[in-house]
């Protein structure tokens, strides 16, 4: 074998594997981003830094540079019912950061030793004895590596799983998001919530003097959706104007048990490859450390049986994400969100 391991992906899961395994393992790590600026692929994110990430940077003892924060941070989120015409404000401690910049930063902070692709599109992955051989484009050129094991840590939309895992299908939607001039008197957060136009929901967040606009919609129709909810939240005191730029991507969905795969014969998914992603507020920065943390600890403790331990040792953040899957089936029930709205539990109202 070329390598003990390769990873395919270096967002905030595949990046936190690369840094946390040990020097004595010889590891590939692709990724299609390229090492710095901004151009080249960019995952569109909302660019919150949930509690439960925090968290992860306190075990990790790292600090966040302040170059990677946005400008304003902002205290609490403006949740709107446009079915009930309910609004209400709900505390959260998110940082508001550049995804790009921290996804960057992420990738830096890789050790020497192990060997980054930037810019390199992974193809296949193809089972040997023994292992796997991994294709991929680098500089317009196609090239093959054999390693052990095969990480994947490429997102929602996982080659990785989606070749070795044909039949794993999650439920996915289209997230866009539009980043139009912020000209709101005073910037806000906000999560919209109309089963008329999406079962899933919509967010804004305010940016660097951007006003970033987005929601998660069934693919069918999806942008007739966002155009139109962008109406109704026109009449709400929304400020859109001519859009700078527009991105869409897949998120997946989860709703089951079952759509957690965490990969089998000495192949691996970590973060949103392998489905961890809050489905009741699509956080899942917090997920992909984690389950990079976990798998990185197995990895360098030699297991045995690598792929039963990482199954196992995953099982409370499976059990974690299934709450979440709970939380927004409540959530995204007209009658039920009617009740928790009305009644006003945790709402912080504004005096002016
Ligand atoms: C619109 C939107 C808003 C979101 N907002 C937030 C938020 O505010 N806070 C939060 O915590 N979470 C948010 N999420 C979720 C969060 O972005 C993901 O859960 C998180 O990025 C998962 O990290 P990951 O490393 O598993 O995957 P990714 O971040 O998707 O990283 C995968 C990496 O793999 C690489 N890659 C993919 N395919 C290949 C290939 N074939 N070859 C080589 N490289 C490849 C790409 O370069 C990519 O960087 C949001 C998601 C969406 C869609």
């Amino acid at each position: 074998m070329d390598y003990d391991i390769a990873i395919i992906g270096l967002g905030p899961a595949g990046a936190t594997l690369a840094r946390l395994l040990k020097s004595e393992f010889k590891v590939v790590a692709l990724d299609k981003k390229q090492d710095c600026g901004s151009d080249g692929f960019n995952k569109p994110c909302g660019g919150l830094l949930a509690t439960d990430s925090q968290r992860s940077f306190i075990r990790f003892n790292l600090n966040l540079p302040t170059d990677i924060l946005t400008d304003p941070q902002i205290f609490s989120v403006k949740t709107l019912d446009l079915q009930t015409n309910l609004i209400r404000n709900y505390q959260r401690t998110y940082i508001n950061f550049n995804r790009h910049k921290f996804d960057l930063w992420l990738k830096s902070l890789i050790p020497n030793h192990v060997d980054v692709k930037h810019n390199t599109l992974c193809k296949s992955i193809e089972r040997i004895i023994d292992g796997y051989q991994v294709t991929f484009i680098e500089n317009n050129q196609q090239k093959v590596i054999t390693a052990k094991y095969v990480v994947g840590a490429d997102g929602a939309d996982s080659m990785v799983r989606r070749m070795r895992y044909p039949t794993h299908t999650i439920r996915q939607y289209i997230a866009i998001q539009q980043w139009f001039t912020e000209k709101h008197p005073v910037p806000f957060y906000s999560c919209i919530f109309d089963n008329n136009i999406t079962n899933c929901y919509a967010w804004s967040i305010s940016k660097d003097n951007h006003f970033i606009f987005g929601g998660a919609f069934p693919k069918k129709g999806a942008n007739e959706k966002f155009e139109q909810l962008k109406q109704k939240l026109e009449q709400n005191g929304f400020i859109f104007g001519s859009p700078i730029k527009t991105e869409k991507c897949h998120v997946i969905y989860p709703q089951r048990w079952r759509d957690f795969h965490v990969g089998n014969e000495q192949i691996f998914l970590i973060g949103e490859a392998a489905g961890f992603i809050s489905a009741s507020s699509l956080e899942g920065i917090s997920y992909a450390f984690d389950s990079a943390e976990i798998l990185s600890q197995i990895l360098n403790g030699e297991a045995k049986n690598p792929n039963k331990a990482y199954y196992q040792k995953t099982l409370k953040l499976r059990l974690k994400l299934l709450s979440k899957i709970i939380k927004a089936k409540i959530l995204t029930t007209p009658l039920l969100r009617k009740i928790i709205m009305k009644s006003k539990v945790a709402h912080i109202e504004n005096i002016k």
